[in-house]
């Protein structure tokens, strides 16, 4: 299991002292004001945070109001633990965002407790999300997803003036494949494509399964020569690859693709740039498969 980062923030240091030693069992981090405090949340993976409310320069509120008003860090649950006991500072607290409330002095074992609840909760919401936004078959994003994550990559894209291209892929004579081998054989065969994509992919490509046999690649950062070089790369790799079936027959498949780049100059959305990917694969297909073509 992958170790849990608890950031505590407080003023005290004698109560960082007693938080960590209690949260020994976590990777804890610790800060003494919210200026720290936010920019260590910035910098690390933080699964949690105990958060002073009482502290000079800026209070345990303006920093969750910090941390929730940036997508980054908004779902970084926080757990305010101070010695503020009147209702109203309590109702405060959930209201801007808060996950828990405890006040001091704490008993160990309860805040303990609710750390512990806290972090579980947080990993249903990730396992949520997971299943929310991919696929379950390629374990790849899925259609809604990536458009998502599609228009945040386009403004991006737009603002730093960085080129992004799109390929659009799928595989040859699918439909031979289901028929010939069966369709638990031809699960195989897009369960294999969307691995070669995965190992095919740069740290910054966004691979999905756009429906049925056809998937998308969202290169951020890449023109159209960039692009093509990984559609060509993936290309080959299917090319090479080899599948086996029923513990023993070996089956050889191909795929097309096209490729676009968008256009940042102009109110060109992801839509377009999938439809002009889309061509250009209409044109790979056309012209013999197992080939890119480009807008
Ligand atoms: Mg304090």
């Amino acid at each position: 299991m992958i170790e849990k980062t608890i950031l505590i923030v407080d003023d005290t240091v004698t109560n960082l002292d007693i938080l960590s030693d209690l949260l020994c069992e976590y990777d804890v981090i610790e800060a003494t004001n919210g200026k720290d405090a936010l920019e260590i949340v910035e910098e690390d993976s933080i699964n949690l945070i105990l958060l002073d409310i009482m502290m000079p320069e800026m209070d345990g509120y303006e920093v969750c109001e910090k941390l929730q008003s940036n997508p980054k860090t908004k779902n970084i649950p926080i757990i305010f633990i101070t010695a503020k006991t009147d209702e109203a500072s309590i109702v405060k607290a959930y209201d801007i965002g808060g996950a828990d409330y405890v006040t001091k002095p704490f008993l160990p074992k309860e805040l303990l407790s609710r750390v512990k609840k806290e972090l579980q909760i947080q990993d249903m919401m990730d396992e949520l999300k997971l299943l929310a936004s991919t696929d379950p078959m390629t374990k790849l994003y899925n259609r809604r997803y990536f458009s998502k994550i599609a228009l945040h990559t386009l403004d991006l894209a737009k603002r730093e003036k960085k080129p992004l291209s799109l390929i659009m892929l799928d595989i040859d004579k699918f439909k031979n494949v289901n028929d010939t081998y069966g369709h638990s054989v031809g699960d195989e065969v897009i369960i294999h494509l969307a691995n070669e994509m995965k190992s095919n992919q740069r740290k910054s490509d966004i691979s999905a399964r756009f429906g049925g046999e056809e998937f998308l690649i969202l290169l951020p950062n890449t023109d159209i020569d960039g692009a093509k070089v990984v559609a060509q790369n993936l290309r080959k790799a299917v090319e090479s690859a080899k599948i086996i079936y029923d513990g023993k027959n070996t089956l050889h498949y191909t795929i097309s693709l096209g490729v676009s780049q968008m256009d940042l100059d102009t109110n060109q959305t992801i839509e377009d740039g999938i439809k002009l990917a889309d061509d250009a694969l209409y044109e790979a297909k056309e012209s013999g498969r197992n080939r890119v073509c480009t807008q």
